[in-house]
């Protein structure tokens, strides 16, 4: 057996529209850890119209933070599951210095705690173009000119923010967002095995 030395608890960190998830999906495939996208889990409930979908939809439409309390619950029970107990990858949590909190205590109540975070650094003018064609392209609801701008001002506020509590832990690691698909992945890998 080879020793696993990959930094395998993990998060992606990074302004609305700068390929989180793209990146976030190579990653769990390449290193075989799920990939947890808090948006991800809102649109599914969304769709299937459950209590917890009405809830997120009322928020996510106007492109606005889900309450914590709901967010870190669902959080928690995630990352309880059997898959997530050898490596995770965080996409679009936590987004706030209380979530930041919230998952130190779920993660220190089971024994682990975060390897790296992953930043991806790219022009905020330019995600404005790319969100507004993925609206267009795949009908999000939330990737309108109006609350794109109040995302963008809402992780300005709430999300920049963490980027430094996570390089004064030492687990930053900055990545530019603004080359292609397989450049950033690339730049993703080499720095996670530094
Ligand atoms: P994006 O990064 O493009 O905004 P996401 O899929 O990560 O897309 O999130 C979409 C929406 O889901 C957010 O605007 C917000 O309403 C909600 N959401 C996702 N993650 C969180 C979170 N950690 N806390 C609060 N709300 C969240």
């Amino acid at each position: 057996m080879t020793e696993v030395t990959t930094a395998r608890r993990l998060l992606i960190i990074g302004p609305p529209g700068a390929g989180k998830g793209t990146q976030a999906q190579r990653i769990s495939d390449a290193l075989g850890i799920p990939a947890i996208s808090t948006g991800d889990i809102f649109r599914a409930n969304v769709s299937q119209e459950t209590e917890l979908g009405v809830l997120a939809k009322s928020f996510m439409d106007k492109g606005e933070y889900v309450p914590d309390s709901v967010t870190n619950d669902m959080v928690a029970d995630r990352l309880a599951a059997d898959d997530a107990a050898d490596g995770f990858l965080l996409d679009g949590y936590p987004r706030t210095p209380a979530q930041v909190d919230a998952l130190d205590g779920i993660l220190a109540d089971t024994g682990r705690s975060l390897d790296a975070v992953i930043l991806l650094e790219v022009d905020l003018d330019a995600v404005v173009e790319r969100l507004v064609t993925r609206g267009r392209e795949l009908g999000r609801s939330d990737d309108t000119a109006e609350t794109i701008r109040h995302r963008i001002d809402l992780y300005v506020e709430q999300t920049a923010p963490l980027v430094d509590v996570y390089a004064s832990r030492g687990l930053l690691r900055r990545v530019d967002g603004g080359a292609s698909i397989d450049e950033v992945n690339a730049a993703i890998m080499a720095a996670l095995a530094r």
